[in-house]
């Protein structure tokens, strides 16, 4: 597929590594029924660029440079507090000589403190020109036309980022994520089973679902989701596979059956520790050495094991899980990984 014709910058140089996991996948092995599990790999998409980088570094690349294109000189964006993907798009903001202007959703109240650590401290280290904090349930999209409208009465002009910049354009990052992903199995002549992937705002998920249709792959996806169950979450994806698709041209009609969600694991709710992620952050970091996260990584990787332990994930088989960042949320919720604060089982 010619992503060529689309503006990009650069964020990464080369691909990110792809990693067997021998220790974990035996510790995961030795927890599953008979005493064997599924050969798990990883993809490491938490080493890209702006770092700490994330899967949103690959959607700014595109987002960025259609900002540019079209001669914004801030931009803004919303999410969660401890948001990476706001703090990821203020980087690309500062390393393009752009400001950067955020609206954070409480979806806990109080849940956001200027003054606090993770990625709270890294938007003012990084230098966040301004923050507004709604309540739970406000219009983003509203909120950050707000914010675009103050701009303008400025003499500015904005670029409005969607949250976790998912929307078509966004989604061509995972698109060239596939693509790349498929080279390196090529090179390496590795044939996996499952590609295991984080679904929230849907980029992700729905940009790699119709990079895969698209270049052919035939690997089933299994988009674990981070703050909404399959009934919720699988059609949010389908919608976000089908922009995408649509934007490249291509011929294809994203089915149901091509989008498959997992529910489950990020109860009781979204970026709420369960004791299932702490398991699984501990495990990884005490295995191979490899740093999760609290609100995302760690209960995608929560399911993994789930799976494997039902036998979803079959021994022998060989399962790729795709680190989508985060590691910098480790520091606010450190009592919690350690075991140290009651959470939910
Ligand atoms: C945003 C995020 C996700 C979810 O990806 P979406 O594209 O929003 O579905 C997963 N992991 C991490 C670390 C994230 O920051």
């Amino acid at each position: 597929m010619d992503l060529a014709r689309f503006p990009r910058r650069r964020y990464t140089e080369g691909a990110t590594p792809i990693e067997p996991l021998p220790r974990f996948s035996a510790a995961l092995a030795a927890s599953c029924p008979g005493g064997r599990g599924p050969e798990v790999w990883i993809k490491r998409d938490d080493l890209l660029g702006l770092s700490p980088g994330g899967n949103k570094t690959r959607k700014l690349e595109f987002l960025v440079a259609d900002a540019l294109a079209q001669g914004c000189d801030t931009l803004v964006t919303c999410g969660a507090p401890q948001s990476n993907h706001c703090r990821i798009t203020l980087a690309a903001a500062v390393k393009e000589g752009l400001k950067c202007r955020f609206v954070i959703e409480e979806r806990i109240p109080n849940s956001f403190d200027a003054e606090g650590g993770g990625n709270h401290y890294l938007f003012r280290l990084l230098g966040v020109e301004a923050i507004t904090v709604v309540p739970a349930g406000t219009d983003m999209a509203a909120a950050m036309q707000q914010v675009a409208d103050e701009l303008k009465a400025l003499g500015r002009k904005a670029y409005i980022i969607a949250g976790g910049g998912s929307n078509a354009l966004g989604g061509l990052g995972y698109v060239a994520c596939a693509q790349e992903l498929q080279q390196q199995l090529f090179e390496r002549g590795l044939a996996i089973d499952h590609l295991v992937v984080g679904s929230g705002s849907s980029g992700t998920h729905g940009g790699l679902v119709a990079g895969f249709l698209g270049n052919g792959i035939t690997i089933p996806i299994t988009g674990i989701g981070v703050s909404r169950d399959p009934a919720q979450q699988q059609p949010l994806v389908l919608k976000e596979a089908q922009a995408v698709c649509a934007l490249l041209g291509l011929p294809i009609t994203v089915r149901p059956e091509d989008v498959h969600c997992v529910g489950g694991y990020w109860q009781p709710k979204y970026s709420v520790p369960n004791a299932r992620m702490v398991e699984a952050v501990q495990m990884l970091a005490r295995t191979d050495a490899i740093l999760l996260d609290p609100v995302y990584t760690g209960k995608v990787m929560a399911g993994l094991i789930g799976l494997a332990r039902e036998g979803v994930f079959k021994p022998g088989e060989r399962v790729m899980f795709l680190h989508t960042g985060g590691m910098t949320s480790l520091f606010p919720y450190q009592r919690v990984v350690l075991g140290q604060d009651e959470v939910a089982p």
